[in-house]
């Protein structure tokens, strides 16, 4: 029986191996290649360690400089199944041909099979993520009542778009699944010391102690506090941002699912099973199936739909590189506050929620007009839950509106009002998120006019654009904002 190569994102039980043993494989060049934040690191390793333990003598665990050298050690062919990177696919295809690799099997990680994938695209001009979601829904059947969704509506996104409770510093969810640190993470702590200190490895980000799950059955146990004590509040703040509650009710699970521990099906049968037993609520229960069979999902099939090439795309023509103060997550240097606070988030736990990410890194990206690509290895590299299949999508399409709008109808940019709405940052700021020319101008509002200013062309003729561009002709300040944020230049707002 031939010995399956398990990748440090395939730890789970359903990447199955039945009796034929395992290998996992650390490889030292893999972890230096980039510039990874330091918890990513620590739960990669912590995960990959973990799991040798749990298998014990039925794997081998070896440490090699690369992949190839540990194939080489080895000495004997294995079987994989498919990895999550075109580099990654590339390299496991080449050693098909000398025979290293026997045979690379469809991905047990996702729901959908790839060929199942490219059935359903098939020649549909868009491939619209709502479509995928209700073809998924089905196919699954999770809430359904046959044919039909339960409640009678496929999405209760607008149930799920409240601002935080005023006059709350936190959400006051129950809290979530943490982890307790053991011998492996000591172990592993030292070893990045000292990769660190005597072998050249550089990191970014702060470490601190891990926070979240890297063994299944920590993996169980966090989806199991999530789903019974923090799933019904997840949905109606699942958009607000709260200066003193990074968690807010997010589940925190796209770690254990990103590292393969848990199938994205069981989490969200679990989730439909809560809202069966009556834990929570129906706008929740979807909004939350939607995030992990639908566009978890959707985003690993467009990953490889779009090609190797996608990351690339710019066609807003952004070309600033991003400056050293995002890149190196100096939090400290920045005033302004939602920008400050969430910069320090990633510094401190490498993770965000989406709307963060989204509303205010994103957001402040486009406006600056910083590189698609370098901020797509930005994200990658700085959060704890990115890899090379998961931030394409996000960042080129979602975020920066880079791929024509092959993924999105609309560039995700708004002005300091929509953060003031959905947060509590802009009461403790210097900045005044309805003011856009001067000293306290708030560099959001200001920098989303300039952004259209500088972007009218490329977006006319996008519909949903129409209004901002031409509510942009009603600013009597429009040339003095424009200046202004030139100005600015790459200075930390
Ligand atoms: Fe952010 Fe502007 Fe609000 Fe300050 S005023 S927190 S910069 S949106």
């Amino acid at each position: 029986m031939t010995r399956r190569w398990l990748f440090a994102d395939q730890l789970g039980p359903h990447f199955d191996v039945g009796r034929s043993g395992v290998l996992l494989v650390e490889s030292r060049s893999a972890l230096g290649r980039r510039r990874y934040h330091r918890q990513k690191l620590h739960l990669i390793l912590s995960a990959l360690r973990h799991r040798a333990a749990d298998l014990g003598d039925s794997a081998v665990y070896l440490r090699a400089d690369t992949y190839g050298e540990a194939l080489a050690e080895l000495g004997e062919p294995v079987r994989v199944y498919e990895p999550t990177s075109f580099a990654a696919d590339a390299f496991v295809r080449r050693r098909l041909e000398s025979g290293e690799v026997e045979s690379v099997d469809p991905t047990p990680g996702y729901s959908l099979r790839k060929d199942e994938f490219a059935t359903w695209a098939g020649d549909r001009r868009r491939l619209r993520m709502d479509d995928f979601y209700r073809f998924q829904r089905l196919r699954l059947d999770l809430l359904m009542e046959g044919a039909d969704p339960v409640g009678g509506r496929w999405s209760y996104d607008d149930e799920n778009r409240e601002p935080p409770p005023k006059g709350r510093a936190t959400l006051g969810a129950p809290a979530p699944y943490r982890p307790r640190e053991d011998d492996i993470d000591a172990e592993v702590r030292d070893d990045l010391d000292r990769w660190e200190r005597d072998e050249g490895l550089e990191t970014v980000g702060a470490d601190g102690p891990r926070l979240f799950a890297v063994t299944r059955r920590e993996a169980l146990a966090a989806l199991e506090r999530f789903v019974t004590e923090r799933l019904a509040g997840f949905g109606p703040h699942e958009d607000a941002m709260l200066k003193g509650d990074w968690e807010m009710a997010h589940s925190l699970l796209s770690v254990p699912l990103n590292l393969g521990l848990l199938s994205p099906v069981e989490v969200a049968e679990r989730a439909v099973q809560a809202h069966a037993d009556g834990d929570a609520p129906l706008a929740s229960v979807e909004g939350f199936v939607r995030q992990v069979v639908g566009w978890r999902e959707y985003v690993w099939h467009v990953y490889w739909h779009f090609g190797r090439t996608y990351r690339r795309r710019n066609t807003m023509a952004a070309r600033t590189s991003l400056p050293p103060w995002f890149d190196d997550l100096e939090a400290d240097s920045v005033d302004a506050a939602c920008l400050g606070d969430v910069l320090g988030g990633v510094r401190d736990r490498g993770w965000v929620h989406h709307i963060p990410r989204l509303m205010v890194l994103g957001n402040w990206a486009a406006q600056r007009g910083y590189d698609p690509d370098e901020l797509t290895e930005w994200f990658q590299t700085r959060f704890v839950d990115g890899y090379d299949w998961v931030m394409p999508a996000n960042v080129v399409g979602m975020s920066q509106h880079a791929d024509g709008g092959a993924m999105a109808t609309k560039p995700y940019v708004s002005g300091g009002a929509y953060i003031d709405r959905m947060s509590d940052y802009c009461g403790g700021c210097r900045y005044d998120p309805k003011k856009r020319v001067g000293e306290d101008a708030c560099p959001f509002t200001a920098g989303y006019w300039a952004y259209l200013d500088r972007n009218a062309d490329r977006l006319e003729g996008n519909n949903r654009m129409a209004r901002p561009l031409q509510g942009r002709h009603r600013l009597k300040d429009l040339h003095e904002v424009v200046e202004q944020e030139k100005a600015r230049g790459d200075d930390p707002p």
